[in-house]
């Protein structure tokens, strides 16, 4: 079916994105890999761009694009490319820049979106703490008031960009009394004293992005690096989940969509018993399966994006797309792998490291059974 979220500045975007992807990442696949992680190159190539700053006003550097579908286009481009690289530049484009944007000051704004936009500033958000990630409201890293500042003491793991990111926005306990309503958002930047990386953490899939745990010793931070209302944070959070989920629903979507059409072509050259294997009914069908899952989830999922542009997507929309094409996603590129038969298993066939990419979307951002339990109370279970 022909998609209509997208007008034709939308599809000229597609081409300047792709003509990046083609001449600065697919060349140098490998070694994104054996580097696990991208070079600050990169990221100042694709601030060059203008697709770091998508959201951000021209004033402070960015591109103003102010329509979502822009994001979308960004985060399908890089999904189809490299799951790992939309999950790293996705944090900093399409999740951390709302906070950046919408919860700080003139003098913040001035002092982190221009370098925010151009690649200079890498950032990275840190909610996930060792003793959880589902129950947020529980976090255990501390910050209590110190003259003009605060001093935070905790420890974060998980973080994607957390490694090499500039600026880290962290979620800290600042009212232990009052659970969610005393968490507040920390701009904490690198080189500070008493913040700390542990070593890239060795993952399933995704090997290409970077992702650390973060430890706070004694750090002080000044009150100018709050970021939002003190105590708020939790709600702060809460209101930009959303985005987060749609973003992550978005790549999910057009990463299995890429390797299916890929694997669509194999079973067609591919033979055995003298005939291509997806001329067999059982794989034709399970073929036929596949795309309407992938056709049925993106109707939802654009949807989803035009809601959001209009501000009308609640938490429940996202919930249901994020759980969704996180499980179609993980199905189709499985079955995949299977219609591959043997190299679906091999590392250098995409295939396999996308099925391993792909694991991850049904635990974070939420995990599956989070988006469920949301929707359940929804409903009033
Ligand atoms: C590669 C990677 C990158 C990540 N990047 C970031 C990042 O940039 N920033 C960040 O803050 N976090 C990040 N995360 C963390 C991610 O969001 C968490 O892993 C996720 O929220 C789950 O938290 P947890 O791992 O502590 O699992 P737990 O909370 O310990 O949950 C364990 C299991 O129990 C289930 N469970 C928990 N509560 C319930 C319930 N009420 N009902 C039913 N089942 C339940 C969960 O679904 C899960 O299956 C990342 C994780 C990974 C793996």
């Amino acid at each position: 079916m022909r998609r209509t979220l997208f007008e034709s500045d939308h599809e000229d975007f597609r081409s300047s994105v792709r003509e990046f992807l083609d001449r600065h990442v697919r060349p140098y696949a490998d070694e994104h890999i054996r580097d696990h992680g991208w070079s600050r190159g990169l990221w100042i190539e694709a601030g060059k761009q203008g697709f770091l700053g998508l959201e951000v006003p021209e004033e402070y550097g960015g591109s103003a694009a102010a329509d979502y579908r822009f994001n979308a286009v960004l985060g399908e481009e890089l999904a189809k490319v490299n799951a790992a690289m939309s999950s790293c530049f996705g944090i900093h484009f399409d999740v951390v820049a709302p906070y950046l944007v919408e919860l700080t000051s003139e003098e913040q704004k001035h002092r982190w979106l221009p370098g925010f936009c151009s690649g200079e500033i890498v950032t990275a958000i840190a909610m996930t703490e060792p003793s959880g990630g589902s129950d947020l409201a529980a976090l255990r890293t501390t910050a209590v008031r110190d003259g003009q500042g605060w001093v935070l003491d905790g420890s974060k793991t998980f973080i994607t960009n957390g490694y090499s990111a500039d600026l880290v926005v962290v979620a800290a306990r600042t009212s232990p009394q009052k659970k969610a309503r005393g968490i507040t958002l920390f701009a904490v930047e690198a080189g500070t004293v008493g913040f700390t990386r542990g070593n890239r953490l060795d993952k399933v899939g995704q090997e290409e992005s970077d992702t650390a745990e973060l430890f706070f010793d004694g750090v002080r931070v000044p009150e100018e690096n709050v970021i939002g209302e003190v105590d708020q944070g939790f709600i702060h959070m809460m209101e930009r989940l959303p985005q987060e989920r749609l973003g992550a629903s978005v790549s999910n979507l057009a990463h299995a969509a890429q390797i299916l059409d890929e694997t669509i072509e194999y079973v067609k050259e591919r033979k055995a018993f003298g005939r291509p294997v997806g001329s067999f009914q059982h794989n034709k069908f399970l073929v036929a399966d596949l795309v309407t899952r992938i056709g049925v989830s993106q109707a939802y999922v654009d949807q989803c994006v035009q809601a959001h542009r209009t501000r009308d997507l609640t938490a429940v929309d996202a919930a249901k797309a994020k759980w969704w094409s996180a499980q179609v996603q993980n199905d189709v590129l499985d079955a995949c792998v299977q219609l591959h038969g043997g190299y679906g298993f091999m590392n250098e066939y995409r295939v396999a490291r996308a099925w391993r990419d792909a694991r991850v979307t049904k635990i974070w951002a939420g995990s599956n059974e989070i988006m469920k339990e949301l929707i359940g109370r929804d409903l009033g279970l």
